[in-house]
């Protein structure tokens, strides 16, 4: 059944060139997270969500956060290029998806966010030349971010503005524990 209440993409408030991205991908009405969560993560709510694999969560996170930083750069007063967003995930394969769901909907405003995987080059030596360049969003396992941090090839004190825990319960279940904890406390 339609729910007639539900809000579309068109009426969250999204930056146009976000809109013509979810166009591209065909996506006609968000699912259920979508609906719930981009509005509430819009207002600067802190998100506990959980839904069942394919649901569409991963653009329930990257359309927000790509929003609050689009919005952030057209509006704020001009800063310092840095990493504001951080994704968290447990394994290589999960950052490759949500790299990629993220630069698909990034496709029409590429210039003004930057996403970098920072597992997906195999030597720490590339990865830490693509962390140099201060992607706007930096997607990695708990373990990658960690090693870049004790590097200080990543910097996150003074510029982290938005972190995305994906798979939560896998990432504790690999064993991350600790990692996170030194990481987020
Ligand atoms: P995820 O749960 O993030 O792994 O997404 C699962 C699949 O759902 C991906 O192939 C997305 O391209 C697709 N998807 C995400 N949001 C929507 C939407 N609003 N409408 C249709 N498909 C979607």
């Amino acid at each position: 059944m339609e729910d007639s209440e539900a809000l579309g993409f068109e009426h969250m408030g999204l930056d146009p060139r976000l809109l013509q991205a979810v166009t591209d991908l065909g996506w006609s009405r968000p699912t259920l997270i979508q609906e719930k969560a981009i509005p509430l993560a819009l207002e600067g709510k802190d998100l506990l969500a959980r839904a069942r694999t394919g649901s569409g969560k991963t653009a329930a996170y990257a359309i927000p956060m790509l929003q609050l930083l689009l919005h952030r750069k057209a509006t704020g007063p001009v800063v310092e290029q840095a990493v504001r967003g951080l994704v968290l995930v447990p394994t290589k394969e999960l950052a490759r998806q949500a790299q990629s769901m993220i630069q698909q909907l990034a496709t029409y405003c590429a210039r003004d966010v930057r996403v970098a995987n920072v597992s997906a080059a195999e030597d720490s030596a590339s990865q830490r030349a693509v962390l140099m360049e201060k992607p706007d969003v930096v997607v990695g396992t708990p373990s990658r971010i960690l090693s870049h941090l004790q590097q200080d090839s990543l910097k996150l004190r003074d510029s982290l503005e938005l972190l995305v825990v994906d798979e939560a319960d896998l990432l504790f279940s690999f064993g991350f524990e600790e990692e996170l904890k030194s990481l987020l406390w």
